[in-house]
């Protein structure tokens, strides 16, 4: 494997044992992520800084943990969809584009954002029919208030993995959620079915304890980080590479400052030898030049009614689905154009 680092990727040999490492993280199945989110994490990870195109890895020599291995949750065998013949997988760019489907969103704001279990399935379809490769959620209460109870986690989670088999979902853990503040804990530990990972604002005093619990859990950690303030804490935070990602979420500024900002924080990263993928995303106006700025960085990305319900021209977007297409028309033009082409061609 190093050989395959050092020779496609002409890594030094410091970066090939960080790649090494992350590969063995994510892909072996140390963490208990589905096996598209460990590949775009290492994929991200190798070859971040390389331009948007098309690679082809052969993974024939690797062996995945059987399920249920130690410390593997669900290190889970490969679909045999991308397994066949020699185990080759394809990897386009960006690796990562991710979908936000609801946040704390109500009807109001946007009538297509979907709330009950049944809305979430037939949205998270449409996204990953538009290109969308992994999925980030805010379970609900029948009343369609934000909730980390177990059992609307579970309906939520279910209803989509039935209709996307595969497709890593995550969970927002915000600490404003009902019951709120450190009594969400409990509901956060006795959750029976899981998310793949769950995002963490590490601005809120007990972020750290919530990662703590969600890896106790077995459950993937998203790092957010709003400025540089939050990108100290967690890279001072002794199990920082333990997380799935880093998020850099501009969620106050001005275009222009969410572009300073964020490279402020990618900066302190980078220094940091933080080797995690990260995702960068903008929410309200901001959310399209984020969207640029990850392209032009070579970062995972999202987008979705949770941080911003226009289109790159100013109209309000129908729905998901059609702000995941924009996003993929300006993070990897080829695909879109191929995916435009095969939607229609599948049309009547
Ligand atoms: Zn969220």
């Amino acid at each position: 494997m190093e050989a395959f680092l050092h020779r496609t990727m002409r890594l030094d040999k410091a970066e090939m044992s960080i790649h090494r490492q992350i590969l063995c993280h994510r892909y072996i199945g140390v963490e208990p992520n589905s096996w598209q989110m460990k590949m775009s994490g290492f994929v991200h990870s190798v070859i971040y800084q390389m331009p948007p195109q098309t690679f082809t890895f052969r993974f024939g020599q690797l062996r995945t943990k059987p399920p249920g291995a130690a410390g593997a949750r669900g290190a889970k065998e490969l679909p045999s969809r991308s397994r066949r013949a020699t185990g080759e997988l394809i990897a386009s760019f960006p690796a990562m584009l991710q979908a936000c489907l609801n946040g704390g969103l109500q009807k109001t704001a946007h009538s297509a954002v979907p709330v009950s279990p049944d809305e979430l399935a037939r949205d998270a379809a449409a996204v990953r029919a538009a290109g969308a490769n992994e999925l980030h959620i805010h379970a609900r209460t029948a009343e369609g208030a934000e909730t980390l109870d177990p059992a609307a986690v579970a309906d939520a989670l279910l209803a989509i993995r039935a209709a996307v088999p595969g497709m890593p979902v995550g969970l927002g853990t915000g600490a404003w959620i009902p019951p709120s503040g450190r009594l969400r804990h409990e509901h956060i530990r006795s959750w029976s079915t899981k998310p793949d990972y769950a995002s963490v604002n590490l601005n809120e005093p007990d972020a750290l304890e919530v990662i703590d619990i969600l890896f106790s859990q077995g459950v993937g950690v998203e790092a957010g980080l709003w400025d540089q303030k939050d990108a100290r804490r967690f890279v001072e935070y002794v199990d920082f590479k333990k997380c799935l990602r880093v998020l850099i979420e501009m969620i106050h500024e001005s275009p222009a400052s969410a572009v300073a900002y964020a490279r402020r924080i990618l900066e302190m990263l980078r220094h940091c030898k933080c080797a995690l993928p990260i995702l960068l995303h903008g929410q309200g106006n901001t959310v399209w030049v984020c969207v640029e700025l990850a392209r032009s960085e070579g970062l995972d990305t999202r987008v979705g009614l949770e941080d911003g319900l226009t289109l790159p021209t100013g109209e309000i977007a129908p729905n998901n689905a059609s702000l995941v297409s924009a996003a993929l028309h300006i993070l990897d033009p080829i695909r879109s154009a191929a995916e435009t082409k095969s939607r229609s061609a599948a049309s009547p």
